[in-house]
C-alpha cells in the first residue's frame, strides 16, 4: 500500500489535481494488457485521467474521522429519532473495481450530543470512497457514528446497484441491494427499528 498522505478535505477540488506518475504508468500497463494501443490519440491522456480519478474514488483511506466531523458536535437535550436519508453515495466493489451506487438512510437517538446534519454525508463518503462490500461499508459507517456521537441507539441502512453484477449479467438489471446495521436501542428494541423503518418509505 502506498505510504499514508496527511488527512484531508474530502470535499477539497484541488485532491483531483493530484498526478501520480506510478500509477498512470499501471494504468497504461492495464490499456495495452487489453490490446489497446495507449499511443493513439484518444488514449494517450487516459492513463493520468484514471489514476486521478481512481485517487479521488478511494479518497477515503487518506482521510479520517476527527478531520471530517471537525467542530460539528454540539451538545443537545434532545432524545428524539434522528433520521437522515437520501444521502447518494458512490463505492467500488473489491472483488471487481466496479462502481456499486446508491443512497443511505441513518437514523439515531441522540444522548446529549447531535452531529451536523451535512457531516453524515461526510462520513458515508469517507467510508464509500474505498474498495468496499456494501455490508462491510455499512457497519463501518455505523461503527464511526457511534464513537463519534455515543447514541442511545443509531441504524444505517444502504440500498444499492452494482455495475459489477449488471454489466456482467450476473444480476437482472434493475436489482438492488440493501444491507443494514443496527447498534444500541435499535437492534434491542423492535419498535424503535420499526420507527426507523417506517421513516424510509
Ligand atoms: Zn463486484
Amino acid at each position: 500500500m502506498a505510504e499514508p498522505r496527511p488527512a484531508f478535505d474530502l470535499t477539497a477540488p484541488e485532491f483531483d489535481e493530484v498526478g501520480d506518475a506510478s500509477l498512470a504508468d499501471l494504468v497504461a500497463q492495464l490499456i495495452d494488457g487489453l490490446g489497446e494501443d495507449v499511443e493513439r490519440e484518444g488514449l494517450v491522456k487516459t492513463p493520468e485521467r484514471v489514476s486521478r480519478s481512481l485517487r479521488f474514488l478511494t479518497a477515503g483511506y487518506h482521510a479520517d474521522l476527527t478531520t471530517v466531523v471537525n467542530g460539528a458536535l454540539f451538545a443537545s437535550e434532545g432524545s428524539e429519532m434522528v433520521v437522515v436519508k437520501g444521502i447518494e453515495f458512490y463505492s467500488l466493489c473489491e472483488h471487481h473495481m466496479l462502481p456499486f451506487f446508491g443512497k443511505a438512510a441513518i437514523g439515531y437517538v441522540p444522548n446529549e450530543r447531535v452531529l451536523g446534519l451535512s457531516k453524515f454525508a461526510r462520513v458515508v463518503d469517507l467510508f464509500a470512497r474505498r474498495l468496499q462490500l456494501q455490508e462491510r461499508m455499512t457497519s463501518q459507517i455505523a461503527d464511526a457514528l457511534m464513537e463519534v456521537l455515543q447514541p442511545k441507539g443509531l441504524a444505517v441502512v444502504t440500498e444499492a446497484s452494482h455495475l459489477c453484477m449488471m454489466m456482467r449479467g450476473v444480476e437482472k438489471q434493475g436489482s438492488t441491494t440493501r444491507t443494514s446495521a443496527m447498534r444500541g436501542i435499535f437492534r434491542q428494541d423492535a419498535r424503535t427499528r420499526q420507527e426507523f423503518l417506517e421513516a424510509l418509505d
